[in-house]
């Protein structure tokens, strides 16, 4: 699947201009805690007021959970649910109207502006549902965008990217460009500039949205490959196929979490079954999930 360039992107756009206004690198990129879960949400809360302050949505009323440094976690939930508001605000390109995040024990709300775009190239990396590339890069420069804000030197570039495009099967069309490759080997790319910094959480907003079946298969392998290596990961998807991948599922309803499955010992297929039922009761608006 093709997609075309869209002219104003404005959430990846404000990443990639955020990740640009400072340039702080000695910024302290928060130092974990034993015992510290490695994101910590707490009440929050996020209400949009239009412009004119007319109307007010509230997107999520209050939301609570933690993720251990590990944990390959998915969030459900019914479109307009919140879990793009969630997601951006986790990942500190919008700012909730009350509540705290912690991540590796720093508060992402209060962060001094100076230190944030460090603190989030030291800390999270973005997946999105369409891939974000920009178009007049190669495939190695669009991976080497986060390291080249950051002030690497090239010849350090090019070795942390050799095992990640190795691993993830991307080693041979580093010099493509966006628009030469399918969906799914866009992803892988959009997979390995989220993975160079090395950081300690990646965000995923419906990372297979746009992939085809097969596709969507290879980067759920992926995804539980980089886990199964230490990698946290915290993924957005109303995909079962997607969250029966991983080892925690999360649901949220009416802008709070609802119920939570763990993984355990099950296979996939039970993990799909028991997700499916769950979502079954969240849209008929059932109060008892078993
Ligand atoms: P999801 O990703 O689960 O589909 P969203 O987080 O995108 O849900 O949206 C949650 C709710 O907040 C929806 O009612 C949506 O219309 C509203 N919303 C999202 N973004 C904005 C915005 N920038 N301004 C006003 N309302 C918004
Ligand atoms: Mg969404």
């Amino acid at each position: 699947m093709e997609c075309k360039p869209k002219l104003w992107q404005p959430i990846p756009f404000f990443y990639i201009l955020s990740l640009v206004i400072t340039n702080n690198e000695k910024a302290d990129a928060g130092v974990m805690e034993e015992n510290m879960s490695l994101l910590e949400v707490k009440n929050l809360k996020k209400i949009y007021t239009t412009r004119l302050g007319s109307n007010q949505v509230q997107a999520l009323s209050n939301v609570n959970f933690s993720v251990e440094e590990g944990e390959y976690v998915a969030i459900m939930g019914e479109s307009g649910s919140g879990k793009t508001t969630l997601l951006n605000i986790l990942a500190s390109l919008d700012k909730p109207t009350s509540g705290e995040i912690l991540l590796n024990g720093k508060s992402t709300v209060t962060i001094k502006e100076k230190e944030l775009s460090a603190f989030r190239r030291a800390n999270l990396g973005f997946v999105f549902q369409d891939f974000n590339l920009l178009d007049t890069f190669s495939l190695k420069d669009n991976i080497f965008l986060p390291l080249v804000l950051a002030g690497m030197k090239y010849e350090e570039m090019e070795k942390k990217l050799a095992p990640i495009a190795l691993k993830l099967g991307i080693d041979d069309i580093m010099t493509k460009y966006p628009y030469e490759v399918s969906g799914g080997q866009k992803q892988r790319a959009a997979v390995a500039r989220a993975l160079i910094t090395t950081p300690k959480l990646i965000l995923a907003d419906e990372p297979t949205g746009a992939l085809d079946s097969k596709s969507t298969e290879q980067l759920l392998e992926l995804f539980t490959k980089i886990n199964n290596e230490g990698q946290t990961i915290l993924m957005v998807t109303h995909s079962v196929k997607a969250a029966s991948s991983a080892k925690r599922v999360l649901f949220i309803k009416d802008g709070e979490v609802f119920h939570q499955i763990y993984r355990a010992s099950m296979k996939d297929e039970e993990m799909y079954q028991k997700i499916s039922n769950t979502l079954t009761v969240l849209a008929t608006g059932g109060e008892q999930v078993e």
